[in-house]
Formats: C-alpha cells, structure tokens, sequence
C-alpha cells in the first residue's frame, strides 16, 4: 500500500480510524487538496467485528466516487434480490435499477476497508497504521488543534491539525476526549452471532424475521454466504453454531433446510450487542464520523451505508470551511443537523425492530418505516452535486500556513 509522506508535517485535518467513515473521509478530503493524516491503531487490510451487507445508499456512494468497479473487481458478487420472510409471508423483492445502481454488493471488510484506505493513500493522504490516539490537544479557548497517542513500538506521537475528525468506532476515544455528550440513546441491544457457509444455495440477500429470532443471508466473496442470527443476548449467549442453527430453524424452516446442505464455518463470531446512540458530532476543531457519532444495531445492516453517506457530508463541510471561507461552526453544524435528519426515523425503527418489540401482525408495518427511511436517505444522496475539483492547495486554510510543523515521528 503506497504511504506519503509529506514535507510539511502540518495537516488540515487528521481522522483517528482508518475503516469505512475514517477511510472514505480521508480520500474525499485529500482529493480535495486537503492535507489529510489517517491514522488507526490496527493493522491494514484486517477484519473486524461486522456482517457487511451494503444498502443502495452504500452502494450509490462507492459508485459515485469511482470506487465501486474496485469492489466488483475483487470478485464481490452482485445482489439483485432481497427475500424477506416474516409472519407466514415470503416477500422476495427485486433490486430495480435506479440511481446508476443495479445490484447492491456485501464485500468483506478485508475487501472494502483496504479499497478506501488504498484510494485515500493515492489521493496524497498520509496514512498510518500503528498509531493509538489517546488524547487530544487544545488552545487555551479550548479548541482541540491537535492529538496525542503513541505508535506501536511504544514511542509518543503528535499531531497538529486544523480539524481533527474521531472515526473511532463504537468506543470512540476522540468522543469521549471531546466530551461529546450522548443525545439519543437506544432502548434494545441486541445479540449476533454469524459465520460463512460454502456451498450454501441461495440467491442474494435473505432477511427472516420471527419475533426473538431474526436471522439471514449475505452473500459475499470466495462464492461465501455470511449467515446470521439476531435474538436477544440471553439467547445468543456466547454465541455458536448452537444457538445460530436454533434462530434459523425457527425464523426460517426453508434456510435451515439449506444451511444442513452447506459447508458450515470453523468458526462464528459473536457480538454481544449494545443499545444504538447518536452523540453530538462536533464541536471548535472536532468532529465525529461513523460509529463514533452514531450507531444503531447492527440487524438493519445500516452501519456502513450511513459511515460512507456520513463520510461525504462531513468532508462537504469541512471542503466548504477549507475553499470556500464557510464559517466552521455553521458548516459543522449543518453537517450534523443533515446527518440527523437521515438518520432519526432509521434509529428509532432499527430500535423497535431489533428490540424484538414487535409480533408478526406488526413486523411488516415496521419494514415499511424502514425502507421509507432508506429512500429518503438514497434521494437525498442521489441528488447531492458533484464533489467540487481540487483547488490550489495553497488557497486552502491560508491560515494553517504559519502554524509550527507538527511532531511526527516517523518511523
Ligand atoms: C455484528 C455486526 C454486524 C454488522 N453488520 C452490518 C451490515 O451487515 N451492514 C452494515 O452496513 N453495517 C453493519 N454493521 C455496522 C458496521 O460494522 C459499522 O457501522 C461500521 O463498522 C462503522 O464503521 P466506522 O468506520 O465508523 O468504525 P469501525 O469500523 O469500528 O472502525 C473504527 C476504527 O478506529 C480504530 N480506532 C479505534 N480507536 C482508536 C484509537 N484510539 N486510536 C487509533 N485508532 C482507533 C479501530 O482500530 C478501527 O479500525 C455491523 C456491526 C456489527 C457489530
């Protein structure tokens, strides 16, 4: 993976994760003019803890920033219909053109996560892998200009920067250091565990829902199928094959059928669930992306769609502070008042549904909120205008020009 390294080791913006909101903010901004610093304290082309389904808004962004034809190339194959059973019903809907997207995609994140960090590397960004933020720096108004943290052999690491962007995931450290308070938390945590079948029939994504028992079909790369199961936690425990085939057999006797023909995984993971939250995302010098700002439970399959939706908006506001003199409050401001408004009905549905608050009389009503709240985010990212081209990049922050070069050990 190529890494630059500037001369000038001051950043406009430095963003602490380099996954799908960290990743793809970083590339909107560096091919943008910005000098951009990724860092995470991971390692490149790993996996984590996520099914990966991807909804039209996910794929509409990859498409539209030019990176979609990567993810098809590494062998993801294409999804041109969602099966969703519930209440005696089978409702099989067809992935209809629109938008420029024709079938929805799930690549791994060992797939999707490198294609971002790879585009925002080769758009200038320096990327660093190894590097665990731990705080952040200040002025003495209060404004954070900087962070602070320590690479993996152990030595201290800073880095100053205009705009310092947490896209630390769940457990974000730039959040808690920002004292970003939580304003809507969720009432359900629900329970997952998961595993890639071979062999396995199917025929795109499968979605079957019984109250306490969701479970589904993602198909993925190397011709695998992620199946999962979705209950309260008391019946995933620590999860397994165990309670997985149990959530199957009794969401769906036709999947279970099919999953007894395939090759099962050595191994599942299990996440143990965690109610939803959405936390005010910025503040002087800071803002949130992804998980850090907002997450819901994972059995919507929404997470990435809205980190590569958010990841735009942000980077708008902050390409709008940077060319365009927009002042940063008013810009980060309406990042978040925009961000809120796409996501509030998707929170609170994807709260009820995965709550398990619901009968069979009642799941396809909730359904219907949800894949109404999914076209209003995919109209809106539909009709967002092209990103700007890259300016003069000494006509962006003209103020950041004088500030002291910042300490960055590379090793
Ligand atoms: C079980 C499960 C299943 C899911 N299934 C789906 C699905 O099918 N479809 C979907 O759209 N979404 C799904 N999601 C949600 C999705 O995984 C998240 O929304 C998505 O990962 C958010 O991306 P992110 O970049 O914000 O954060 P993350 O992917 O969590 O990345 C955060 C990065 O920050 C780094 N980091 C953290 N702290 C620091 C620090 N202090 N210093 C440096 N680096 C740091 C981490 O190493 C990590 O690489 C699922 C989630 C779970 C838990």
């Amino acid at each position: 993976m190529p890494i630059h390294r500037h001369a000038d080791p001051s950043y406009d913006v430095v963003i602490v994760g380099a996954r799908a909101a960290g990743a793809a903010t970083a590339y909107l901004l560096a091919r943008s003019g910005l000098r951009v610093l990724l860092v995470d304290r991971g390692r490149y082309g790993t996996d984590t803890l996520s099914t990966h389904a991807l909804m039209r808004g996910g794929v509409l962004q990859l498409s539209r920033w030019g990176l979609l034809e990567k993810i098809i190339a590494a062998g993801t194959p294409p999804v041109r219909r969602a099966t969703f059973r519930y209440a005696g019903a089978v409702v099989p809907v067809t992935i209809k053109p629109a938008h420029g997207v024709d079938a929805l995609y799930a690549p791994r994140r060992t797939v999707l996560d490198p294609i971002l960090v790879d585009a925002a590397a080769a758009s200038d960004a320096d990327v660093r892998f190894g590097i665990a933020v731990a705080d952040l720096d200040r002025d003495r108004r209060g404004a954070v200009t900087g962070l602070a943290g320590r690479t993996r052999d152990g030595e201290a690491f800073q880095a100053r920067a205009r705009i310092v962007v947490g896209a630390d995931g769940i457990r974000s450290t730039v959040a808690e250091r920002a004292c970003a308070p939580f304003e809507r938390v969720g009432t359900s945590a629900t329970a997952v565990t998961y595993g890639y079948w071979s062999g396995l029939q199917t025929d795109g994504y499968e979605w079957n829902f019984r109250p306490n028992a969701a479970s589904g079909v993602i198909p993925t790369t190397n011709g695998q199928a992620c199946v999962f199961a979705s209950a309260p936690p008391r019946r995933i425990g620590r999860g397994g094959l165990a309670p997985l085939t149990q959530i199957v057999a009794e969401s769906s006797a036709d999947l279970a059928v099919r999953l007894a023909a395939a090759v099962p995984p050595r191994a599942l993971r299990t996440f143990t669930g965690r109610p939803g939250h959405m936390r005010r995302s910025w503040g002087p010098g800071w803002a949130l992306v992804g998980d850090a700002g907002y997450f819901k439970d994972p059995l919507t399959a929404h997470g990435l769609t809205d980190a590569l939706r958010d990841a735009e908006l942000l980077a708008r506001g902050i390409i709008a502070v940077a060319a365009d003199g927009v002042d940063e409050r008013d810009a980060l401001a309406s990042y978040q008042m925009t961000r809120d408004a796409l996501s509030t009905a998707l929170f609170d549905v994807t709260g009820v549904i995965a709550g398990h608050r619901w009968t069979d009389e009642e799941i396809p009503s909730l359904l219907l909120q949800l894949n109404t709240a999914m076209t209003g985010e995919v109209q809106a990212l539909a009709g967002l205008p092209p990103l700007p081209p890259p300016p003069d990049r000494h006509q962006l922050f003209k103020e950041n020009l004088d500030v002291q070069p910042a300490r960055i050990p590379f090793a």
